[in-house]
């Protein structure tokens, strides 16, 4: 078998596919999509983009990998656990072993208004496959900037949501909801906890608008805010309409996430092994129904001033404005993934 042949043999199945075709697959193959956070979602597009034969595969997360990110993250495995070594490598790993013919460029990193130009940079799609609202803003702000498409994806409970944004051309996440919810005010996956059924039906569907996008079949696009719970059997599709003329991201064009003043929200604190984060948003935080909400994930203890929670090394102080301190480590990027885990954006 020649080179082509076997590449067409390889794809066979979906270039017999209409949608597809040969045209497409070549579209595919020239194609780099970058992945922002590879834990359940991201693994799962990054597994199935890989398997469709993109050409080049961005990954970027700032975690490593732990043993209870095996119950739905299916990329990782227990040894990569027990190695703790980084998501984006580990995924970078075995996907090199799913398809030794597609680049994988796997990024260690936090991303933040420093990065994110760069990383969409040269990329055709972006897929969300974050946790928290502050990253999503960042990745809109960045993508209507460069009219880059991007698709948004949640994903916590046995509920989920996604929406595909083509800036300036339909909605963005802003003209959507035009601010997070306030930190500590919605159930996160470890908090609530996540089951892998809904990973599986938003982060198909994320891949199949990638796919659409790539290949150009713009008709096909799904166009709603579309809401899934696999638990209590609700679908949800809600038509989303055009850009929203007074849209500070899409409509006015201020992309406030990009600069560093209102973007930097950590900071080390000096010789005392502890970093602060503070919230993207001003907000009052209820400690009662926090602590109840962190009390399956470990330790809580608070009083009318702050709230104390213990998880494995790291001890997290949350004060009533939401800024808190995160014990037990030096690194920005933990600190920051400690708090979007417990307290949620
Ligand atoms: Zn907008």
């Amino acid at each position: 078998m020649n080179a082509e042949a076997a590449v067409n043999d390889r794809y066979s199945r979906q270039i017999l596919f209409d949608g597809i075709g040969e045209e497409g697959q070549r579209k595919l193959l020239g194609a780099r999509v970058l992945i922002v956070g590879c834990g359940a979602l991201g693994t799962a597009h990054a597994e199935a983009l890989c398997r469709a034969g993109v050409g080049r595969l961005r990954i970027v997360d700032r975690d490593f990998v732990e043993p209870s990110n095996l119950q739905r993250q299916t990329m990782f495995t227990e040894s990569d656990a027990d190695k703790r070594l980084p998501k984006a490598i580990a995924a970078a790993n075995h996907l090199r072993e799913i398809n030794s013919e597609i680049e994988i460029e796997p990024h260690v990193a936090d991303v933040n208004y420093s990065n994110i130009e760069q990383l969409i940079d040269g990329c055709d799609v972006v897929l969300d496959g974050t946790d928290n609202f502050a990253t999503r803003y960042l990745i809109n702000d960045a993508c209507v900037k460069h009219e880059t498409n991007w698709i948004y994806g949640a994903a916590v409970g046995s509920y989920g949501v996604t929406m595909t944004v083509r800036p300036h051309k339909t909605a963005c996440l802003r003209c959507i909801f035009e601010e997070a919810p306030p930190a500590a005010s919605a159930p996160t996956c470890d908090t609530a906890g996540v089951i892998m059924p809904i990973i599986s039906i938003v982060s198909a569907v994320q891949v199949a608008e990638a796919l659409k996008l790539v290949t150009g079949s713009f008709a096909e696009l799904h166009e709603s805010l579309m809401q899934f719970d696999v638990w209590r059997n609700e679908w949800r599709k809600i038509r989303i309409a055009a850009p929203h003329p007074d849209c500070p991201t899409c409509g006015l064009g201020q992309f406030e996430t990009l600069s560093p003043t209102t973007a930097e929200t950590a900071a080390v604190l000096c010789g005392r092994d502890a970093i602060q984060i503070s919230p993207s948003q001003p907000t009052t935080i209820n400690f009662l129904l926090l602590a109840e909400r962190l009390r399956a994930a470990g330790e809580v203890k608070f009083n009318e001033y702050l709230l104390r929670f213990k998880t494995g090394p790291f001890e997290l102080t949350v004060f009533q404005d939401a800024r808190s301190i995160v014990r037990g480590t030096d690194q920005i990027a933990t600190a920051r993934s400690l708090y979007a885990k417990y307290i949620g954006n």
